[in-house]
């Protein structure tokens, strides 16, 4: 049996390990992909403290995660399909194992969301993308869209701004949800034109696009934007499918923790982009990680 599982390999994940593993405790991390998550597709952090000049999301990544296995946690590879996680002792079950521990951190993150047209479910590898750091460079020289107004949407613009001809920025408000200096640098862009209070009805083409319609949502102003490809970021939900109906989540399914990132259920914690919380981000995943696993050593010595 071990200590504690945390399930998902992402920087909150890497983090509760690297502090389990520094606490003494026995330390196994599962995920299901390569680890690192959601950052190791974002080309530059500018705002993880002690990088001033940035730090590309995949370095900073593998940082994390040399820094937790060198503190002793243990990564596996393997898909989690089942969570038998509310008695003493908690189950998480795999394909071709069932891993026992006295603590569980829940750090499975969350994954994009989709517009929800039939025409993007059509075009996805064929010019419609949710990462710009992974496809941008099939667009270089053309025309692209990207759908949002978010940090994702408005980082994914400047990163493109350096590859694409031309970059439309569409958001569905006449303000940016972005941080501050992010919404500066892609305002000062000439390469990025904002389309503003403005939703895709649809992507156009044939066997690849060349035009998303878009329509003012305050005019009702109907327009064709000539473009090749279309990256979506319109944020993200939490991978928590199989857990709602054991685990306190808020509307959007989000796990709901108090500041101890103690879940609903005793000795089971959750960090990360999992968690119903305001500020998203890689100094805050850590954060979470690091307090998670605090707990988990308190839960396991009876401290609580
Ligand atoms: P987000 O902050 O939730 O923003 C989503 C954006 O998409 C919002 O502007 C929203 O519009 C828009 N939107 C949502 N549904 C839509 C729809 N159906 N049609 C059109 N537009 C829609 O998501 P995110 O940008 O992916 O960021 C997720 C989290 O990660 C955030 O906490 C963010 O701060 C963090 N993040 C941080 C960094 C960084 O620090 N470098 C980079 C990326 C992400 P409204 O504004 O009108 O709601």
């Amino acid at each position: 049996m071990h200590d504690i599982i945390v399930v998902g390999a992402g920087c909150a994940g890497l983090s509760a390990g690297l502090y389990a593993a520094r606490a003494g405790l026995n330390t196994l991390i599962i995920e299901k992909m390569f680890p690192g998550g959601q950052i190791t597709r974002t080309q530059s952090v500018e705002n993880y403290p002690g990088f001033p000049e940035g730090v590309q999301g995949l370095d900073l990544a593998m940082m994390f995660k040399n820094h937790a296995e060198r503190a002793g946690a243990v990564i596996e590879t393997a898909e989690v399909t089942g969570f038998d996680i509310e008695g003493a002792e908690k189950k998480i079950v795999t394909a071709n194992n069932i891993y026992k521990a006295k603590t569980v951190v829940l750090a499975m993150g969350a994954s994009h969301r989709e517009l929800g047209l039939s025409s993007e479910k059509k075009f996805i590898g064929s010019g419609v993308s949710y990462c710009a750091t992974c496809d941008g460079t099939f667009f270089r020289g053309k025309n692209v869209a990207v759908i949002g107004g978010g940090d994702t949407a408005v980082g994914d613009a400047l990163y493109l701004a350096k590859l694409a001809k031309h970059v439309y920025l569409v958001h569905r408000r006449d303000e940016l949800r972005a941080q501050k200096a992010l919404q500066k640098t892609a305002l000062q862009n000439e390469l990025i034109e904002f389309v503003w209070d403005s939703e895709v009805l649809e992507i156009e083409g044939e066997d690849s696009i060349n035009a998303i319609r878009v329509r003012n949502k305050k005019t009702f102003e109907e327009r064709a934007i000539d473009v090749s490809g279309v990256f979506i970021a319109v944020g993200t939900s939490p991978h928590t499918q199989e857990l709602t109906d054991i685990i306190d989540t808020d509307e959007l399914g989000y796990i709901v923790t108090d500041n101890g990132m103690h879940t609903s259920i005793a000795g089971v914690f959750a960090a990360g982009d999992i968690v119903a919380k305001p500020l998203r981000q890689v100094v805050t995943a850590a954060a979470d990680g690091a307090i998670a696993a605090f707990g988990a050593r308190s839960y396991i010595r009876g401290n609580e």
